[in-house]
Protein backbone atom coordinates (compact mmCIF):
# COMPACT_ATOMS: atom_id res chain seq x y z
CA UNK A 1 0.00 0.00 0.00
CA UNK A 2 2.81 1.95 0.33
CA UNK A 3 4.43 4.45 -2.54
CA UNK A 4 7.93 3.97 -3.17
CA UNK A 5 10.52 6.30 -5.45
CA UNK A 6 11.65 4.08 -8.79
CA UNK A 7 15.02 3.31 -6.98
CA UNK A 8 16.92 0.96 -8.99
CA UNK A 9 13.77 0.60 -11.52
CA UNK A 10 12.98 1.08 -15.20
CA UNK A 11 9.67 1.61 -17.24
CA UNK A 12 10.13 1.09 -20.58
CA UNK A 13 6.89 2.67 -21.38
CA UNK A 14 5.91 6.12 -19.47
CA UNK A 15 2.67 6.04 -20.38
CA UNK A 16 -0.36 3.25 -20.34
CA UNK A 17 -2.31 1.52 -22.91
CA UNK A 18 -6.11 4.05 -23.49
CA UNK A 19 -8.72 1.91 -23.03
CA UNK A 20 -9.78 -0.31 -25.84
CA UNK A 21 -5.74 -0.14 -27.05
CA UNK A 22 -2.64 -2.48 -26.45
CA UNK A 23 0.73 -2.32 -26.63
CA UNK A 24 3.23 -4.72 -28.00
CA UNK A 25 5.55 -4.89 -25.42
CA UNK A 26 7.18 -8.26 -26.79
CA UNK A 27 6.23 -10.17 -30.02
CA UNK A 28 3.21 -11.59 -29.59
CA UNK A 29 2.29 -10.00 -26.13
CA UNK A 30 -0.40 -7.48 -25.60
CA UNK A 31 -0.58 -5.01 -22.74
CA UNK A 32 -3.96 -3.66 -21.92
CA UNK A 33 -5.67 -2.24 -19.74
CA UNK A 34 -9.32 -1.71 -18.04
CA UNK A 35 -10.67 0.68 -15.40
CA UNK A 36 -11.43 -0.08 -12.03
CA UNK A 37 -13.30 2.36 -10.14
CA UNK A 38 -11.39 2.84 -6.77
CA UNK A 39 -8.19 4.81 -5.47
CA UNK A 40 -5.52 1.85 -7.37
CA UNK A 41 -7.92 2.93 -10.96
CA UNK A 42 -7.02 0.45 -13.36
CA UNK A 43 -6.09 -3.19 -13.65
CA UNK A 44 -3.72 -4.63 -16.25
CA UNK A 45 -4.61 -7.17 -18.73
CA UNK A 46 -2.23 -9.44 -20.89
CA UNK A 47 -3.00 -11.31 -24.48
CA UNK A 48 -0.49 -13.64 -25.94
CA UNK A 49 -0.61 -14.72 -29.46
CA UNK A 50 -1.45 -18.03 -30.12
CA UNK A 51 -1.54 -18.32 -33.82
CA UNK A 52 -5.37 -19.15 -34.46
CA UNK A 53 -6.55 -17.96 -30.61
CA UNK A 54 -5.16 -16.02 -27.67
CA UNK A 55 -4.63 -16.81 -24.33
CA UNK A 56 -5.48 -13.98 -22.04
CA UNK A 57 -3.82 -12.97 -18.24
CA UNK A 58 -6.32 -12.01 -16.12
CA UNK A 59 -9.84 -9.74 -16.78
CA UNK A 60 -11.20 -6.74 -14.64
CA UNK A 61 -13.75 -6.62 -12.75
CA UNK A 62 -17.35 -7.96 -13.88
CA UNK A 63 -19.35 -4.28 -15.77
CA UNK A 64 -21.27 -3.24 -18.67
CA UNK A 65 -18.01 -0.82 -18.54
CA UNK A 66 -15.32 -3.61 -18.82
CA UNK A 67 -17.38 -5.84 -21.00
CA UNK A 68 -17.45 -3.05 -23.86
CA UNK A 69 -13.98 -2.61 -23.38
CA UNK A 70 -13.00 -6.33 -24.21
CA UNK A 71 -15.50 -6.36 -26.69
CA UNK A 72 -13.67 -3.07 -28.08
CA UNK A 73 -10.39 -5.17 -28.18
CA UNK A 74 -11.72 -8.42 -29.52
CA UNK A 75 -12.98 -6.39 -32.39
CA UNK A 76 -9.59 -4.30 -32.48
CA UNK A 77 -6.07 -5.20 -31.44
CA UNK A 78 -7.07 -8.86 -30.77
CA UNK A 79 -8.17 -8.50 -34.22
CA UNK A 80 -11.16 -11.33 -34.15
CA UNK A 81 -9.00 -13.85 -33.42
CA UNK A 82 -10.69 -15.93 -30.11
CA UNK A 83 -9.63 -15.66 -27.38
CA UNK A 84 -9.28 -19.83 -26.09
CA UNK A 85 -7.68 -19.43 -22.83
CA UNK A 86 -7.78 -17.68 -19.87
CA UNK A 87 -5.37 -17.35 -17.28
CA UNK A 88 -6.24 -16.20 -13.84
CA UNK A 89 -2.95 -15.32 -11.62
CA UNK A 90 -5.13 -14.64 -8.28
CA UNK A 91 -8.67 -15.15 -7.31
CA UNK A 92 -8.93 -11.22 -6.48
CA UNK A 93 -12.39 -9.51 -8.35
CA UNK A 94 -10.26 -7.35 -10.57
CA UNK A 95 -8.10 -10.53 -12.09
CA UNK A 96 -10.75 -12.85 -12.10
CA UNK A 97 -14.47 -10.62 -12.64
CA UNK A 98 -14.65 -11.84 -16.26
CA UNK A 99 -13.30 -15.05 -16.18
CA UNK A 100 -16.76 -16.66 -15.91
CA UNK A 101 -18.35 -14.53 -18.91
CA UNK A 102 -15.37 -15.46 -20.87
CA UNK A 103 -15.80 -19.20 -20.44
CA UNK A 104 -19.33 -19.03 -20.79
CA UNK A 105 -20.23 -16.68 -23.87
CA UNK A 106 -16.93 -17.39 -25.38
CA UNK A 107 -15.73 -21.19 -24.69
CA UNK A 108 -12.73 -19.86 -23.42
CA UNK A 109 -10.87 -22.14 -21.44
CA UNK A 110 -10.07 -21.19 -17.31
CA UNK A 111 -6.61 -21.79 -16.34
CA UNK A 112 -5.60 -21.16 -12.95
CA UNK A 113 -4.63 -22.60 -8.99
CA UNK A 114 -6.48 -24.60 -7.32
CA UNK A 115 -6.88 -22.77 -4.24
CA UNK A 116 -7.57 -19.67 -6.70
CA UNK A 117 -10.35 -21.14 -8.56
CA UNK A 118 -12.35 -22.44 -4.99
CA UNK A 119 -11.62 -19.31 -3.68
CA UNK A 120 -13.39 -17.02 -6.52
CA UNK A 121 -16.24 -19.78 -7.10
CA UNK A 122 -17.07 -20.17 -2.89
CA UNK A 123 -17.32 -16.49 -2.84
CA UNK A 124 -19.10 -15.71 -5.93
CA UNK A 125 -21.89 -18.01 -4.30
CA UNK A 126 -21.53 -16.86 -1.09
CA UNK A 127 -24.31 -14.08 -1.08
CA UNK A 128 -25.12 -12.13 1.90
CA UNK A 129 -27.62 -9.17 2.56
CA UNK A 130 -26.27 -8.83 6.17
CA UNK A 131 -22.82 -8.93 7.10
CA UNK A 132 -22.07 -12.43 9.28
CA UNK A 133 -21.62 -12.48 12.29
CA UNK A 134 -18.06 -13.60 11.65
CA UNK A 135 -17.40 -10.66 9.53
CA UNK A 136 -18.22 -8.18 12.86
CA UNK A 137 -16.80 -10.57 15.36
CA UNK A 138 -13.23 -10.28 13.72
CA UNK A 139 -14.00 -5.90 12.51
CA UNK A 140 -14.11 -5.71 16.59
CA UNK A 141 -11.66 -8.47 17.47
CA UNK A 142 -9.30 -5.71 14.87
CA UNK A 143 -10.31 -2.74 17.10
CA UNK A 144 -12.44 -1.11 13.90
CA UNK A 145 -13.29 2.24 14.55
CA UNK A 146 -16.77 2.36 15.71
CA UNK A 147 -18.21 4.65 13.30
CA UNK A 148 -17.22 2.54 10.64
CA UNK A 149 -18.17 -0.42 12.92
CA UNK A 150 -21.78 0.59 13.16
CA UNK A 151 -22.26 1.66 9.34
CA UNK A 152 -20.85 -1.47 8.06
CA UNK A 153 -23.42 -3.47 10.47
CA UNK A 154 -26.14 -1.29 9.35
CA UNK A 155 -25.88 -1.91 5.66
CA UNK A 156 -25.77 -4.66 3.04
CA UNK A 157 -21.93 -5.85 3.05
CA UNK A 158 -19.54 -6.22 -0.25
CA UNK A 159 -20.54 -9.39 -2.27
CA UNK A 160 -17.81 -10.74 -4.65
CA UNK A 161 -20.69 -12.00 -6.67
CA UNK A 162 -21.50 -8.37 -7.09
CA UNK A 163 -18.46 -7.64 -9.63
CA UNK A 164 -17.49 -10.77 -10.63
CA UNK A 165 -19.25 -12.94 -13.10
CA UNK A 166 -20.60 -16.88 -12.28
CA UNK A 167 -18.72 -19.00 -12.57
CA UNK A 168 -19.71 -22.35 -14.59
CA UNK A 169 -18.17 -25.50 -13.25
CA UNK A 170 -14.71 -26.42 -14.59
CA UNK A 171 -11.36 -25.54 -15.05
CA UNK A 172 -7.81 -26.48 -15.29
CA UNK A 173 -4.90 -26.38 -12.68
CA UNK A 174 -1.72 -25.20 -12.76
CA UNK A 175 0.45 -25.62 -9.82
CA UNK A 176 4.46 -24.74 -8.37
CA UNK A 177 7.05 -26.42 -11.44
CA UNK A 178 4.40 -26.81 -14.35
CA UNK A 179 5.36 -25.18 -17.73
CA UNK A 180 2.75 -23.61 -20.24
CA UNK A 181 3.10 -22.83 -23.60
CA UNK A 182 1.11 -19.48 -25.05
CA UNK A 183 2.83 -16.44 -27.02
CA UNK A 184 5.35 -19.31 -29.19
CA UNK A 185 7.07 -19.31 -25.33
CA UNK A 186 7.33 -21.82 -22.79
CA UNK A 187 6.95 -20.70 -19.18
CA UNK A 188 7.61 -22.06 -15.52
CA UNK A 189 5.21 -21.25 -13.20
CA UNK A 190 6.29 -20.46 -9.91
CA UNK A 191 3.71 -20.30 -7.43
CA UNK A 192 3.47 -17.21 -4.70
CA UNK A 193 1.47 -16.34 -1.42
CA UNK A 194 0.96 -13.97 0.62
CA UNK A 195 -1.03 -11.63 -0.94
CA UNK A 196 -3.43 -14.05 -2.26
CA UNK A 197 -3.02 -18.07 -1.77
CA UNK A 198 -1.34 -19.74 -4.69
CA UNK A 199 -1.02 -16.95 -6.60
CA UNK A 200 0.76 -17.80 -10.30
CA UNK A 201 3.32 -16.25 -12.04
CA UNK A 202 4.64 -17.09 -14.83
CA UNK A 203 8.51 -17.04 -16.56
CA UNK A 204 9.73 -17.25 -19.61
CA UNK A 205 12.12 -19.73 -20.79
CA UNK A 206 12.55 -18.02 -24.07
CA UNK A 207 13.25 -14.45 -23.50
CA UNK A 208 12.96 -11.77 -20.43
CA UNK A 209 8.98 -12.06 -19.80
CA UNK A 210 7.75 -12.33 -16.14
CA UNK A 211 4.07 -12.24 -15.84
CA UNK A 212 3.81 -11.50 -12.21
CA UNK A 213 0.06 -10.77 -11.67
CA UNK A 214 0.30 -9.02 -7.93
CA UNK A 215 2.56 -10.83 -6.70
CA UNK A 216 5.27 -8.41 -8.07
CA UNK A 217 4.36 -4.82 -8.72
CA UNK A 218 6.63 -1.89 -9.11
CA UNK A 219 5.87 1.49 -6.83
CA UNK A 220 2.93 -0.16 -4.35
CA UNK A 221 3.27 -2.62 -2.28
CA UNK A 222 0.69 -5.38 -2.84
CA UNK A 223 -1.51 -5.71 -0.07
CA UNK A 224 -1.29 -8.39 2.92
CA UNK A 225 -4.04 -8.92 4.66
CA UNK A 226 -6.08 -11.29 6.91
CA UNK A 227 -9.80 -11.95 6.86
CA UNK A 228 -12.70 -13.58 8.57
CA UNK A 229 -12.28 -16.12 6.39
CA UNK A 230 -8.93 -17.49 7.78
CA UNK A 231 -8.59 -15.60 11.12
CA UNK A 232 -5.50 -17.22 11.94
CA UNK A 233 -3.50 -16.95 8.39
CA UNK A 234 -0.49 -15.60 8.44
CA UNK A 235 0.02 -14.29 5.24
CA UNK A 236 3.55 -11.92 5.78
CA UNK A 237 5.00 -15.16 6.90
CA UNK A 238 3.79 -16.56 3.11
CA UNK A 239 4.77 -13.51 1.16
CA UNK A 240 8.07 -13.54 3.05
CA UNK A 241 8.72 -17.09 2.45
CA UNK A 242 7.31 -16.60 -1.64
CA UNK A 243 9.75 -13.51 -2.39
CA UNK A 244 12.70 -14.91 -1.10
CA UNK A 245 12.20 -17.95 -2.98
CA UNK A 246 10.80 -15.70 -5.93
CA UNK A 247 14.06 -13.76 -5.52
CA UNK A 248 16.54 -16.63 -6.70
CA UNK A 249 14.82 -16.08 -9.96
CA UNK A 250 15.04 -12.52 -11.00
CA UNK A 251 17.73 -11.12 -13.34
CA UNK A 252 18.36 -7.12 -14.10
CA UNK A 253 16.98 -7.68 -17.79
CA UNK A 254 13.79 -9.01 -16.83
CA UNK A 255 10.61 -7.26 -18.29
CA UNK A 256 8.26 -7.67 -15.28
CA UNK A 257 4.27 -7.55 -16.70
CA UNK A 258 2.12 -6.92 -13.33
CA UNK A 259 -1.35 -6.61 -12.71
CA UNK A 260 -1.19 -2.66 -11.77
CA UNK A 261 1.08 0.32 -12.49
CA UNK A 262 4.04 -0.02 -15.60
CA UNK A 263 6.06 -2.79 -16.95
CA UNK A 264 9.48 -2.37 -15.39
CA UNK A 265 13.04 -3.88 -15.29
CA UNK A 266 14.80 -4.11 -12.45
CA UNK A 267 13.64 -6.99 -10.67
CA UNK A 268 16.35 -7.67 -8.55
CA UNK A 269 16.12 -4.27 -6.96
CA UNK A 270 12.40 -4.62 -6.50
CA UNK A 271 12.46 -7.92 -4.80
CA UNK A 272 14.84 -6.61 -2.00
CA UNK A 273 12.74 -3.68 -1.17
CA UNK A 274 9.47 -5.85 -1.42
CA UNK A 275 11.28 -7.72 1.40
CA UNK A 276 12.90 -5.42 3.56
CA UNK A 277 9.67 -2.99 3.12
CA UNK A 278 7.68 -5.68 5.63
CA UNK A 279 10.96 -6.18 7.63
CA UNK A 280 11.25 -2.53 8.09
CA UNK A 281 7.19 -2.78 9.18
CA UNK A 282 7.30 -5.16 11.44
CA UNK A 283 10.59 -3.67 13.16
CA UNK A 284 8.45 -0.30 13.81
CA UNK A 285 5.30 -2.23 14.69
CA UNK A 286 7.41 -4.24 17.05
CA UNK A 287 8.81 -0.79 19.03
CA UNK A 288 5.46 1.03 18.61
CA UNK A 289 3.54 -2.01 20.77
CA UNK A 290 5.69 -1.25 23.98
CA UNK A 291 1.98 -0.60 25.17
CA UNK A 292 -0.95 -2.56 24.24
CA UNK A 293 -2.50 -1.33 20.65
CA UNK A 294 -5.12 -2.87 19.01
CA UNK A 295 -4.71 -2.82 14.78
CA UNK A 296 -6.54 -0.30 14.17
CA UNK A 297 -4.29 2.04 16.55
CA UNK A 298 -1.01 0.69 14.58
CA UNK A 299 -1.49 2.76 11.31
CA UNK A 300 0.84 5.23 11.93
CA UNK A 301 4.08 2.93 12.38
CA UNK A 302 3.00 1.00 9.45
CA UNK A 303 1.86 3.12 6.51
CA UNK A 304 3.36 6.30 7.74
CA UNK A 305 0.99 8.62 6.42
CA UNK A 306 -2.70 9.56 7.03
CA UNK A 307 -4.95 6.59 5.64
CA UNK A 308 -8.89 7.72 4.28
CA UNK A 309 -11.55 6.72 4.84
CA UNK A 310 -11.08 4.62 1.18
CA UNK A 311 -8.51 2.59 2.51
CA UNK A 312 -9.27 2.18 6.21
CA UNK A 313 -10.94 -1.34 5.76
CA UNK A 314 -7.49 -2.12 3.29
CA UNK A 315 -5.29 -0.48 5.94
CA UNK A 316 -7.04 -2.45 8.75
CA UNK A 317 -6.42 -5.90 7.46
CA UNK A 318 -2.89 -5.05 6.62
CA UNK A 319 -2.05 -3.99 10.52
CA UNK A 320 -3.93 -7.41 11.84
CA UNK A 321 -1.59 -9.38 9.19
CA UNK A 322 1.30 -7.90 10.65
CA UNK A 323 0.35 -8.00 14.41
CA UNK A 324 -0.78 -11.12 14.08
CA UNK A 325 2.85 -12.44 12.64
CA UNK A 326 4.70 -11.21 15.15
CA UNK A 327 2.49 -12.78 17.74
CA UNK A 328 2.94 -16.09 15.42
CA UNK A 329 6.72 -15.76 15.64
CA UNK A 330 6.53 -15.43 19.83
CA UNK A 331 7.61 -11.94 19.17
CA UNK A 332 4.41 -10.24 20.86
CA UNK A 333 1.55 -11.59 22.94
CA UNK A 334 -1.88 -10.57 22.56
CA UNK A 335 -5.11 -10.38 25.14
CA UNK A 336 -8.59 -9.82 24.61
CA UNK A 337 -9.53 -5.82 25.47
CA UNK A 338 -12.30 -5.40 27.13
CA UNK A 339 -14.38 -3.49 24.14
CA UNK A 340 -13.63 -7.02 21.81
CA UNK A 341 -10.28 -6.27 20.32
CA UNK A 342 -7.02 -8.24 20.43
CA UNK A 343 -4.53 -6.01 21.32
CA UNK A 344 -0.75 -7.19 21.10
CA UNK A 345 2.46 -6.19 23.19
CA UNK A 346 5.76 -6.63 22.48
CA UNK A 347 7.03 -9.90 24.48
CA UNK A 348 9.90 -8.88 26.71
ZN1 LIG B 1 -4.70 -8.94 -5.96
ZN1 LIG C 1 -5.03 -6.63 -8.45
Amino acid sequence: MKDLPPTGLRYPWAEPPEHGTAIEVAPGVLWMRLPLPMKLDHVNVYALDDGDTWTVIDTGFASKKTKGIWQALMDGPLGGKPIARVIVTHHHPDHVGLAGWLQSDFGAELITTRTAWLFARMLTLDVQEKPTQESLDFYRSAGMDKAIFDQRASERPFNFGDIVAPMPLGYTRIKQGDTITMGGRTWDIHIGNGHAPEHATFWSRDDNLVLSGDQILPSISPNIGVYATEPMADPIGDWLEACERLKLLARDDHLVLGGHKLPFTGLPTRMRQLIDNHHGALARLIDYIDSPKAASECFAPLFKRKIGEGEYGLALVEAVAHLSHLYQEGRASRTRREDGAWVYQRAE
